[in-house]
């Protein structure tokens, strides 16, 4: 079996969460979620490097971009089993390093200034493939969604969706109900579908 290569630490020793637990955990999704070239590619350019803790107010986690040759997260001790935000910032490190993938990646690449409409686009992107594959899409972390109903609501519009409905809706729309699309397909599959969901109306304030 292709295993993702994987070093994690934990940084905060008042957590009882060890760094063999994430690791785990992290290599669970992986296998789940990515495919076998996807996980290649990654070990290809050097593996996953973790960092358990407290992340910025509102956030689980963060894709720090390639340093010391490897994929740098940093994942809050609440999202260590968290597949969402697992598969999310694995896109992340796929993003960066994939070139097998949509040339909008590079242009949207980690390593360069971006705009907020850039970064809107790239975040909102993620989301899209991060629920195209997963195994079963959380209805109760809807964090990108809540800041869409926000602002439709500031708007003073007065019907708009609920979080959850919302990414009800995209899931449904990138999984046609049953067919979770796997690896590449899922790429294909945001990327195809993306000007029709809910999540393309993200923003980054
Ligand atoms: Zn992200």
């Amino acid at each position: 079996m292709t295993k993702l290569n994987i070093s994690s630490k934990v940084k905060d020793r008042r957590l009882s969460v060890t760094s063999r637990e994430v690791t785990r955990s992290v290599s669970s999704v992986a296998n789940k979620n990515f495919s076998k070239s996807e996980i290649n590619t990654l070990n290809n350019s050097g593996g996953i490097r973790i960092v358990v803790r407290k992340v910025q107010q509102g956030h689980l986690a963060r894709y720090n971009g390639i340093v010391k040759g490897k994929h740098c997260f940093t994942l809050d001790p609440s999202a260590i089993s968290d597949e969402e935000t697992i598969t999310h910032e694995i896109v992340h490190a796929l993003q960066e390093t994939d070139k097998t993938r949509p040339v909008l990646d590079r242009k949207l690449s980690a390593s360069r200034m971006l705009s907020n409409t850039e970064l809107s686009k790239k975040e909102a992107l993620t989301e899209a493939e991060t629920i195209a594959r997963v195994q079963k899409a959380n209805l109760n972390a809807t964090q990108y969604y809540d800041d869409i109903n926000d602002q439709c609501k500031r708007g003073k519009n007065k019907h708009c969706a609920t979080p959850r409905t919302m990414k009800k809706e995209d899931r449904k729309r990138l999984t046609d109900n049953t067919d979770r699309p796997q690896g590449k397909r899922s790429v294909t599959k945001a990327h195809k579908k993306f000007p029709k969901l809910n999540i393309s109306k993200y923003t980054e304030e």
